[in-house]
Order: structure tokens, then sequence, then C-alpha cells
């Protein structure tokens, strides 16, 4: 290829790193100036200009513009700065992002399905350029985050989390494809926005939206075969656990606010249970949001406890309680309730307000995933704090303004007693002269290496089981050292090896399980998980 085509090909392009002899080899003399950069120098330059960018979302730009520039670079970056561009790249800055993706546009990233391209969905496929595609991220943009419908402007979170496929995971960037299916919106807002970029009509429902669905489904299992994962995210409730369900049987599809989410969470009970003490069992669960994240933890809490106990699922559910924007799921409201939320309707009058269920239910652990900010009020967490020695207090919901409280609160109001973790990221906070690091329960630990096993396994269905199986593995990653901080979770700045290392567990239980395909299976998983994980460190072109 010419310098030329080269140095604008952002999966090839490498700057001011391409050698001395590079540069004579692919005719790019002249076209770079004389100086020779290291990656690393690369890197640090680069980073020096993005903190010198206080506004988070000019970092976001900054990075996409990287990402269209120079692949390997931008994931060099991800990488090694971890803990300090995950922010910027997923929760919060992407939703920011997403919000204002009108304004911020530049060269579009993703596919785009319409209801324009209904019947067509096959040609639109093929358009992409890849052919060895592993992992789908797909939105219809109705529920982003904790943000509503932001139709079309959605494509930023598929963006993103593939882009933690391959820094996380380490997915190969060409294997990754974000798409974003556009069946119109219901936000007037956008509507309205004369620089909106998606379809200006309010959202398809009932057959048209299943029947694009299901063209879309069906094409992407006919090219890109059995083994291709579906990753259903930020779907509005109503879709999202139907077409889990429609899926799961003919498909390797995975919805990350259903299930990741419950593995996560789950991690984290499982690790706290060492500062807690007691089996799972032991405990009450309170839920603040009963939707796909709230009933998909509720159900995965249930189902490990089965596992432990060998109690039957229907028992272990009386131990679990939410709230909805209602009040108390409770058993007098079974005939008007979302079949998701009829297991958990139990026997109990009816309690409006989140503070009296506190008091009435008691629980040892409150989970917020209601997508609304300030939930847990001072009384909440007073509350908490009354019922329990060390109350486990989790505020899930995204990005950091519909968190259900802050760190902060949380800490404060619990007299430094509580266990708290969080969606998004919150700074360490010093109470009484103790530093207090709260845990990021956030997806981002599980779905890279969730999928990686998928993907080094061959794996054709998920399980149950392996979701068992990542929440277990990434709970053993946390040390005494972590539990001294009162954190729940490892650090982010581990995330590659922890990833490796969910990624040996789910791939062995797909094994055990008869759903992988690539035989024989390997003698050291974690071994190959690590071999095969995309290295962002530039190759020679000579
Ligand atoms: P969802 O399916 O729409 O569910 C939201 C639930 O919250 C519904 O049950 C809703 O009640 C309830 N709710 C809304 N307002 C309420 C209020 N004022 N009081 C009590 N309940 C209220 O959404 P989701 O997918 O579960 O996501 C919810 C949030 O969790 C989002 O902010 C998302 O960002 C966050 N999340 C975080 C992670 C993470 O990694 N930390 C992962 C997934 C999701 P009704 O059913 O009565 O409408
Ligand atoms: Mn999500």
């Amino acid at each position: 290829a010419s310098g030329h085509t080269l140095m604008r090909d952002p999966r090839h392009n490498k700057g001011l790193a391409f050698t001395e002899k590079e540069r004579d080899a692919h005719y790019l003399r002249g076209l770079l100036p004389p100086a020779v950069l290291s990656q690393e120098l690369q890197e640090k330059r680069l980073m020096h200009i993005l903190r010198q960018y206080k506004v988070p979302l000019h970092r976001y730009i900054a990075m996409m513009d990287l990402q269209e520039r120079n692949e390997r670079l931008f994931y060099k970056l991800l990488i090694d700065n971890v803990v300090e561009l995950l922010p910027i790249v997923y929760t919060p800055t992407v939703g920011e992002a997403c919000q204002k993706y009108g304004s911020i546009f530049r060269r579009p990233q993703g596919l785009y399905i319409s209801l324009k391209e209904k019947g067509k969905v096959h040609e639109v496929l093929k358009n992409w350029p890849q052919r060895s595609v592993q992992v789908i991220v797909v939105t219809d943009g109705e529920r982003i985050l904790g943000l509503g419908d932001l139709g079309c402007q959605g494509m930023g979170i598929p963006v993103g989390k593939l882009s933690l496929y391959t820094a996380l995971g380490g997915v190969r960037p060409s294997a990754c494809l974000p798409i974003t299916i556009d069946v119109g919106t219901n936000n007037e807002k956008l509507l309205n926005d004369e620089f909106y970029t998606g379809l200006r009509q309010r959202r398809a429902t009932g057959q048209v939206y299943a029947e694009l669905l299901h063209e879309f489904m069906s094409t992407v299992k006919q090219i890109y075969g059995e083994k291709v994962l579906i990753q259903f995210e930020d779907f509005a409730n109503h879709n999202a656990f139907e077409l889990l369900a429609r899926y799961s049987s003919s498909h390797l599809v995975f919805n990350d606010d259903i299930q990741g989410t419950a593995s996560v969470v789950l991690s984290g009970l499982i690790a706290a249970l060492k500062l807690l003490g007691g089996t799972l069992a032991d405990h009450r669960f309170l839920f603040l949001g009963a939707g796909e994240a709230g009933t998909g933890i509720a159900e995965l809490i249930a189902l490990e406890m089965s596992k432990q106990t060998g109690n039957p699922i229907e028992e272990n559910r009386k131990k679990i309680w939410l709230v909805d924007s209602k009040g108390l799921i409770v058993k007098s409201r079974k005939q008007s309730l979302q079949h998701f939320k009829k297991p958990w309707a139990h026997e109990h009058e009816p309690v409006t307000k989140l503070v009296d269920a506190v008091k009435a239910i008691k629980p040892t652990v409150l989970i917020g995933t209601s997508g609304v900010g300030k939930q847990f009020t001072k009384e909440v967490v007073e509350a908490m704090a009354s019922i329990n020695e060390k109350p486990l207090i989790m505020a899930l919901s995204n990005p950091t303004s519909q968190a259900e409280c802050t760190a902060e609160e949380a800490y404060t109001w619990s007299e430094g007693r509580a266990i708290f973790a969080s969606g998004s990221p919150f700074d360490p906070f010093e109470y009484n002269g103790k530093v207090f690091v709260p845990g990021q329960a956030n997806n981002a630990y599980i779905f890279p290496g969730f999928g990686l096993g998928l993907i080094i396994s061959g794996a054709i269905r998920v399980h149950d089981d392996m979701l068992l199986a990542a929440s277990e593995a990434l709970a053993s990653q946390v040390t005494e050292e972590h539990f001294k901080k009162g954190l729940i979770y490892p650090p982010f700045s581990n995330i590659r090896k922890i990833s490796a290392n969910i990624a040996a567990k789910v791939a062995s239980k797909a094994y055990e399980l008869g759903l992988a395909s690539h035989l024989p299976q390997p003698k050291d998983l974690v071994k190959h998980a690590e071999s095969c994980m995309y290295n962002p460190v530039y190759r020679s072109y000579l």
C-alpha cells in the first residue's frame, strides 16, 4: 500500500512511530515530520494533551478522534490508563456524549439499521467492511443508561462497550461490531431538534418492531454463523426480557443490563460476605427498581442460593424484595404486574415509601437499580444503619447524576459503617480520619471477560451457570488488602488479568456443559485466554 493509504487507515497508522525503514519501504518520506517517536512517547504526549482538557466531554471527543486516527494507540492509552480513561469512554461521560451526539457527531462509527432498511438488512450488514465478526453490541436506544430514550444517539453505547471488549477483554477491534437499530424515538426534544441524526418519527412497536428485529437476528446468524455473540444493550425492559427469552435458545445472546449486571452484583455480594459474615441465604435483600437490572440481579442471587443450599429457588426468592415506582411489590398487586415482577410479589401489606419498606423488611443489603438519582435519602441510609452493623448499600444507577446516593452520603449518614459500591465511579472519601474507597459495581468487570470466555471456547449458547462462574471468578480476585479498604471489587487497574480469569472460568463451564465447540479443550485455560488477547503494541511493517 502507498504510504498515504497506510497513514490514513486507523488500523495501520502509527503516526510518528513509523521507523526510518518503514518510511522508506512504504513511501512515507516527507509525509511525516522527521522525528521518530516511540509508542510510549506518543502515549505520554497524548495523555498530557488529554489532561489539559478540563471538560470530560472534550476528553471523550479527543479519544474518539484518536480511535479514528490511530486505533492501536487508542487501545494502548485505554489499557495503560484504564482507571483514568474508563469514566471517559464509558459511564458517566459516554452518557453526556450520547445526549449531545448530534452536535459532536463527526465521522459515523458503527452500523445503523433503521426502519428504512426493513427487508434489506442483509445488504446493510454486507456493507460492514469486516468479515470475521465475533461480538455485536446492539441497542435500539430506548433506555440509554438512566437517561431514557435517546433514539439513534444511543450509538455511543455500543461503540463504548465494544471499546471495552477490546481494551479490557482483549477481543480484536476488527471482530467487534456496534449496531444501532433505529425504529424512531419518543423523545420530543430529539424529534424537534433540527440536527437530530435519527429517524424523525415515533417508535415503531408491535409487529413492525418484532419483524425488523427478527430480520436482524436471522441475518446476523446467516452471515456470521452460530458463534457470533449478540449483546443486547440498553433496550427498554418491555422489549429486553422478551428478546432475550425469544432468542436465547437459537442464538448466542447476552443481555448486559439483565445478566451482566446480575453477575457483577452477585460477585460483589459473594465478596462482601467476607466482611459481613454468613452465607447469601442468611441475608435479606431490598431493591429500589424492579426492571432489567433489579429483577435480573434478584434472580441470579436466588439461583446462587439454590446452588449453595439445595433449596428450591421459590424459597430463596422470598428473601428478596423489590420496590418499583408504585412501592413495595406485594401479592395483592399481582394482577397488574408485568410478568418479570410476578416472582417477587410476596405476602405483605402495601408499602409506598422506600424508607417504610426498609423499616418493614429490615434488609441487610439495599440495592438501587431505579435509574432515578437521590432516592437513598438520609432517612433511608439511617434506617439501614440502625438495622445493620455494616449496611451494604449499592447505588447502581448510571450515570453519576442518577446514582441513588453518593459515596460521601453513604459513609456520612451511616457514620462510616456502610459498605458502599456504585455503578459510576466516586472518588475516595475521608471520614473521621479514615479513607473509604468506594467500589465500582460496574458491568465492565464482567462482560469483556465473559465474552472472551465464550469466544475462546466457541460457545454456542449462554447458560446461567456461566454467569455464576463469572461472579465467582471476579469475587476470587478480591484480596485481604482490598477488604481492608472496604472494597468488594478488585481495582480496575488489573482488569486484563481479571478478564482472563473470568474468561477461563466461563470457558471451562462451557466445556463442562457441552456448549463449547472449540475442541479439544485447552489444558490451561487462563494461559490460553491470555494468549488470545489482542495486544495494541505496534506491529512492524517490514
Ligand atoms: P428499567 O428496566 O427501566 O427499570 C427501572 C425500574 O426502576 C423500574 O422497575 C421502575 O419502576 C423503577 N423506578 C423508576 N422510578 C422509580 C422511583 N422513583 N422509585 C422507585 N422505583 C422507580 O431499567 P434498568 O435496566 O433496570 O436500569 C436501571 C438503572 O440501572 C439505570 O440507571 C442503569 O444505568 C443502571 N444500571 C447500572 C448497571 C451497572 O453496571 N452498575 C448495570 C445495568 C443498569 P416501574 O416498573 O414501576 O416503572
Ligand atoms: Mn446498559
